[in-house]
């Protein structure tokens, strides 16, 4: 692959915050790829630019750009992508970190172009690349319905200490399941009365945790899906303690973990993310040992706890701490860790849940990335340019499967 040129630019995300964005022009075409940014972030994530600021990350990048022009890339499957890899290190050592962000986004628009030039849909170059799926299969979404935490900044007044109110399909072709989640989202809004959204098009709500999760329950009930929550558990975890809005329920970490097990039981919650506080590796444990015999057969989920990161997905499997992990690309600032977490997870039976962030763009490439890697379900909200970018992807990638 031969780079005529490469152009990073700062683009808007759909909160309307910078986000780097890099194009790349070669002999088969010009290739476009960008970060989408969290803002309920691990403390473990990779940092998404450099401590001295997204200017400097762009600075460095501009630099690096300059550096590889006009070089040529062997690059035919996703392990190619070593030889970049190594070049990125040798200019970070020299010249300080680009970030998380700006490393994932070189690799996955080199990916994109390589794909190009084998003439190769993207999913299907990774799924050549490595022996994780033999057959490809569709991802289930995980659509987030009603939303409170920190992705309701910007909303005054009373909202739900959980992050995300979620619907899980269970259907035979990804296409239906988007269908009943958007219908269900509707319905949801009208139960709620709700017009404002959060960061990831969810419904705002006044209403309480567990006022809210009577609502996803009748929802859920009337289109046959299952429901979860994503605690974030870290982003109200202060001083040893779980500060829940209504002071009066502030809760130490066994209170927590009986609070969570008892909500598992009463609304028949599938799918429980961040539970606890991300270094707690044990109360995660207690979760998953007691939920495991419930008939709900839930998955207890890491992504704060584990930041798609080998190190921390290995301390989780050897404690017994999850049956599921989110994988978000962004978070660890490169594929091919990505391909590491996958395998991993996959070899030990646990889900694989890939997902968005709430801050996204028009990159479609995560639909790719999720059918590629063979994950179970994909996380993302219903609604949104950005996340409808997304699904029409993947209904398109169920279509020429079929
Ligand atoms: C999440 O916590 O699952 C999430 C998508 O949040 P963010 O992108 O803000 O980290
Ligand atoms: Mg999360």
């Amino acid at each position: 692959m031969f780079v005529k040129e490469v152009r990073p630019r700062f683009i808007k995300d759909s909160r309307r915050e910078k986000t780097i964005s890099i194009t790349l022009h070669t002999y088969h075409g010009t290739f476009t790829a960008s970060a989408p940014s969290g803002k309920s972030t691990g403390a473990h994530e990779v940092g998404a630019y450099s401590k001295k600021g997204k200017a400097h990350s762009m600075k460095n990048l501009r630099h690096f750009c300059r550096l590889i022009k006009s070089k040529n890339f062997f690059i035919r499957k996703l392990e190619d992508l070593k030889k970049l890899k190594d070049l990125i290190e040798r200019f970070e050592r020299r010249f300080g970190l680009l970030g998380g962000n700006i490393t994932y986004v070189l690799e996955s628009v080199f990916l994109k172009a390589a794909a190009a030039e084998e003439n190769k849909e993207l999913w299907r170059l990774i799924r050549d690349s490595t022996d994780l799926e033999k057959k490809s299969k569709m991802p289930m979404p995980i659509g987030n319905c009603i939303g409170g935490g920190l992705h309701t900044t910007g909303i005054r007044g009373k909202k739900p200490d959980f992050q995300e109110f979620l619907l899980i399909p269970k259907e035979k072709s990804f296409r239906h399941a988007t269908t009943v989640n958007i219908r269900a989202y509707e319905y949801a809004r009208k139960l709620l009365k709700s017009k404002k959204k959060t960061d990831e098009s969810a419904w705002n709500t006044k209403k309480t945790n567990e006022e809210t999760l009577e609502i996803l329950k009748k929802v859920a009930e009337k289109y046959k899906l299952r429901i979860g929550l994503d605690i974030a558990a870290s982003s109200f975890f202060q001083r040893n303690y779980y500060e829940y809005k209504n002071k009066s329920l502030t809760r130490d970490r066994l209170d927590q973990i009986d609070y969570i097990e008892r909500l598992i039981r009463k609304f028949g919650i599938f799918y429980v993310e961040d539970p606890m506080d991300e270094e707690d590796f044990l109360g995660f444990k207690q979760i998953l040992s007691t939920t495991k015999d419930y008939r709900t057969k839930s998955l207890i989920v890491g992504d704060d706890l584990t930041t798609t990161n080998v190190g921390r997905l290995s301390r989780a499997i050897r404690s017994k701490s999850i049956n599921a992990i989110i994988v978000k690309p962004n978070q660890i600032g490169s594929l091919l860790e990505v391909a590491k977490v996958v395998k991993l997870a996959k070899k030990h039976g646990l889900k694989i849940i890939f997902s968005h962030r709430s801050g996204e763009t028009m990159d479609p490439a995560l639909a790719d990335y999720a059918v590629g890697f063979g994950a179970d379900f994909i996380k993302m909200g219903i609604m949104g340019k950005e996340r409808l970018i997304k699904h029409k992807r993947l209904i398109d990638i169920e279509r020429s499967l079929n």
